[in-house]
């Protein structure tokens, strides 16, 4: 079984720790480097694992590394880990922003998983999208697979460019469908509900509505059609929604979010 390391025992990182504890990683395979002793002293409670204080440390013994640090600092802790790195050793990384060919290059190493998790995943529903650079072997791929896949699920793409893409549907996603349920509950409060009353109907609306979109052989589009009558209530919202430009304030917004991810990188 893999030994995995993660570098940065953020957010991020913890939510991937707790999905593979609960997918049976023994605890003895996973640790974790992070300067923050604090940081430290509560994963170790949380998780049982090993941590360090010492990324090259953390390291030693790795099948696979997973940069779990902000996206600004990730040239100069892969440059501090170059020279220890050996080929077989898989990188996987979760930054935003950093190709594979900037981690190749300060990493000095070619087997580089480049993924974009969403924060769904801090409840284990989270959507990623992967990318492996041509050096990653079939087995590797599998085991990044396995790895995002216990905080939710992923795709693999077949270009890199198209993690922009991913970045835009789902990576900022989640926020637009809080975006929406905000609006939604000010506009329940001025049609005359509490806000208490208004966020619970809301909230979980979007829940079911998800559970629908995962659970049914039928598209969004015909889930759609199925509760819009001829002149009823929901048609005159949808109205009211494409006349307004819905779908192309939609396609604007997603193109702003990859351009702007495009830039980043
Ligand atoms: P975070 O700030 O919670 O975690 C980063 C951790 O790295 C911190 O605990 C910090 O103390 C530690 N750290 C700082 N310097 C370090 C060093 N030199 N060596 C090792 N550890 C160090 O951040 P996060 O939210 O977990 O994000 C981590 C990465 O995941 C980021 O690169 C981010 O771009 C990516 N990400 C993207 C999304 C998304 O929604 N699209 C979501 C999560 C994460």
């Amino acid at each position: 079984m893999n030994k995995i390391t993660f570098i940065g025992a953020g957010n991020m990182a913890s939510s991937l720790i707790g999905g593979l504890l609960a997918q049976g990683t023994p605890a003895a395979h996973i640790c974790a480097s992070e300067p923050s002793a604090e940081r430290r002293a509560q994963i170790a409670q949380q998780f049982n694992i090993q941590t360090f204080a010492d990324n090259q440390q953390a390291c030693a013994g790795a099948d696979i590394i997973i940069l779990a640090v902000k996206p600004q600092i990730m040239r100069q802790v892969c440059e501090s880990l170059a020279q220890q790195l050996t080929a077989q050793q898989l990188i996987i990384s979760i930054a935003a922003g950093i190709t594979t060919a900037s981690l190749a290059q300060w990493l000095q190493h070619q087997s580089i998983v480049r993924c974009m998790p969403n924060t769904p995943a801090l409840v284990q529903q989270g959507i990623s999208g992967l990318f492996a650079a041509e050096a990653v072997s079939t087995a590797q791929k599998q085991a990044a697979e396995h790895i995002l896949n216990s905080v939710g699920a992923s795709v693999w793409l077949s270009e890199e460019q198209q993690i922009d893409a991913v970045t835009a549907v789902s990576g900022s996603g989640p926020a637009y469908f809080f975006l929406l349920v905000e609006a939604m509950v000010e506009a329940g409060v001025k049609l005359g509900l509490n806000e208490h009353t208004a966020k619970q109907l809301a909230q979980q609306t979007a829940l079911g509505a998800a559970r629908m979109l995962c659970e049914s052989p039928l598209s969004a589009a015909e889930l759609r059609q199925q509760v819009t009558s001829p002149q009823g209530t929901t048609e005159a919202a949808i109205r009211r929604f494409q006349a307004a430009g819905f779908e192309s304030i939609v396609s604007l917004a997603l193109a702003a979010a990859a351009q702007r991810s495009a830039e980043l990188a």
